[in-house]
């Protein structure tokens, strides 16, 4: 079962603390699968966040709460929705890896595959938009591509790429009770677990500190107690 343990996710959170968001990413499906981050790394997007997803459910449930703020008014609505929700069925890249896949391109039909996180790795870091269309394009075409397309070309392959992805792509619909605007939102699951990762190892932490502090346990020590034993613990210490 992809779970993580609290040592595990220690140790993700370590691993992914001064990265990027994509390696973060990788360094939670890795703690939780066991499955190198290199192996994962070649994975198709939505196939990681798919896996992510599974690890979201089994840590910390399947309700997922957001806080957005609506784009039109500015009023901030509390969204509540559940993992099972956010599976696109069925996943096209996870069935049949060996497929060949294509994007059209006016008359043309050109061979291609899934992004990776490779991909997006291999990407210097803040570039424009355009440019990072156009070395994802050139990553993931298997046929030359005649360069005169121009932007929209780039474009039109980032669409197609994504459709035949929409795991990787996902949104969640909103309309804000206020002024009735309705939109789409973008949904990273990778963001979204780093950031109950990051708030449940700093708060982990410092109940390993109060521990070790109040009773001379290390931290093991601690890790080997249940949380629910581990709760009395915490309530007992001496300030
Ligand atoms: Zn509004």
């Amino acid at each position: 079962m992809l779970i993580l343990d609290e040592r595990r996710l220690l140790g993700a959170w370590e691993a992914g603390l001064f990265a990027g968001p994509v390696q973060r990413a990788l360094s939670l499906a890795s703690a939780a699968s066991g499955l190198p981050c290199g192996e994962l790394a070649r994975w198709p997007l939505g196939r990681l966040d798919s896996l992510l997803l599974d690890v979201r459910r089994n840590c910390f449930g399947s309700e997922l709460t957001c806080a957005v703020g609506c784009p039109h008014c500015g009023d901030q609505l509390e969204l509540v929705f559940a993992v099972e929700d956010l599976y696109v069925r069925p996943a096209l890249w996870s069935q049949d890896e060996e497929a060949e896949h294509h994007v059209r391109l006016g008359d043309r039909t050109l061979r291609c595959r899934a992004v990776t996180s490779e991909d997006l790795l291999a990407l210097p870091p803040d570039q424009p938009a355009e440019l990072v269309r156009n070395q994802l394009a050139t990553r993931c075409l298997l046929d030359p591509l005649d360069d005169d397309g121009g932007p929209g070309q780039w474009a039109e392959i980032e669409r197609q790429l994504a459709e035949l992805d929409p795991q990787s792509d996902l949104s969640v619909r909103l309309t804000c009770e206020s002024c009735a605007h309705g939109w789409d939102a973008p949904f990273d699951i990778g963001l979204y677990l780093w950031a109950e990762v990051d708030a449940y190892a700093r708060r982990l932490m410092y109940q390993v500190h109060r521990l070790a502090t109040g009773y001379g346990w290390t931290e093991a020590d601690v890790l080997a107690v249940g949380p629910a034993r581990r709760e009395f613990y915490l309530e007992a210490v001496p300030a």
